[in-house]
């Protein structure tokens, strides 16, 4: 099937941008990750160029001419509108005062003179797991990605689509309250999020959880163990690799957090009934025994009915290093499809066209 355009998919992140090909066929052109550094903190006039750079990169490495290139889907980290607005109060990667209320999409769209598609890095990284267990019959499934990091990021695809909702908030999994009972031990404290609420997913299911609520608990617990000899910030982050030898006490944070992100998934269930359950992040690019440990658990606690069950995957997001760039080509992608009356054609559908 001949080639005659591509998309680009560009990640954002607080270090670097990663960017891929996708071709008008459906295949990435780039089997490896492509970076340059990002300089978000310097503002957005710096980080706009390295977006840029990013772009010439991936054209360099695949040989692909600008001509080419139909549009650019863009992740970054949120908080932002559903079309690239940063919030007004910034971010954590967007402290740079010139990011507040930024419109980052509108930017890059006019410094390449081609549409740009934007994301949160949470639904780019949710698309691009959906599509890639889906493929060509992405339009006929749903699924929900819970993805571990300092935060607890993620998204809802529903008819192999991003749900942004009317405020661009939908898919703000970590800020689903999950029921406690039975997760917490003997006095521990109602964890709390950032945002403000007692006992969302994030609360428990984050690096941020465990500096603020899960690892003071737990060191209290385990008196002797060597994590009470290091400052928290920096324990929190050394926790997996104790989990992956096996220490009780890592296992035991772990263990709740397995357990929320099942809870979460249960409501999931009932809110939109997806064929897969993704879990992404640093706990399932862990040691393979870990990481089966986990997803174990959260296969455990996740309670779906008897038909769900039947029909229903619980699994982990692919590459998810690449995944934030792939799933913005895949959006890009999607725009760039020959609509017909004002509908885009699901991504099965100009398979189907462009192969028969
Ligand atoms: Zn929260």
């Amino acid at each position: 099937m001949p080639v005659d355009w591509v998309v680009i998919g560009l990640d954002n992140g607080g270090t670097s941008n990663s960017g891929t090909v996708l071709d008008a066929g459906g295949r990435f052109l780039l089997g490896q990750m492509a970076e340059v550094p990002s300089d978000v903190r310097e503002g957005p006039d710096k980080a706009l160029l390295r977006l840029v750079e990013s772009v010439q990169q991936v054209l360099g490495l695949t040989g692909v001419p600008l001509a080419s290139v139909r549009a650019v889907g863009l992740d970054t980290p949120g908080p932002a509108s559903a079309d690239g607005v940063i919030s007004s109060k910034g971010a954590t990667n967007f402290g740079h005062v010139g990011w507040h209320g930024f419109d980052i999409r509108t930017a890059l769209a006019e410094l390449l003179g081609l549409p740009v598609i934007y994301n949160n890095d949470g639904n780019a990284a949710a698309l691009y797991a959906h599509h890639a267990r889906f493929g060509e019959e992405s339009a006929q499934h749903g699924s929900v990605a819970a993805i571990v990091g300092t935060g607890l990021g993620g998204g809802i695809i529903e008819a192999g689509q991003v749900v942004k909702g009317a405020a661009g908030m939908a898919g703000e999994l970590g800020h689903v309250p999950i029921p406690l009972d039975g997760l917490l031990g003997e006095g521990q404290p109602t964890p709390m999020c950032n945002c403000g609420q007692p006992a969302d997913a994030e609360s428990v299911a984050s690096l941020t959880g465990i500096q603020n609520n899960l690892l003071p608990y737990w060191l209290t617990k385990y008196p002797d163990h060597p994590l009470h000899e290091v400052d928290v910030a920096k324990a929190a982050k050394l926790v997996r690799g104790y989990g992956e030898d096996g220490d009780p006490m890592a296992l035991a944070i772990f263990g709740q957090q397995a357990v929320a992100i099942g809870r979460l998934f249960s409501i999931a269930a009932a809110y939109t009934d997806p064929h897969a359950y993704f879990v992404g992040g640093g706990v399932v690019e862990a040691a393979p025994h870990f990481r089966d440990w986990f997803l174990d658990r959260v296969r455990e606690n996740t309670s779906l009915r008897m038909e769900q069950a039947r029909v229903a995957t619980i699994t982990l997001v692919p590459e998810l290093d690449m995944a934030g760039a792939r799933g913005s080509a895949v959006a890009a992608r999607e725009r760039s499809q020959p609509a017909t009356s004002g509908m885009i054609w699901p991504i099965s559908m100009a398979w189907l066209a462009g192969t028969s």
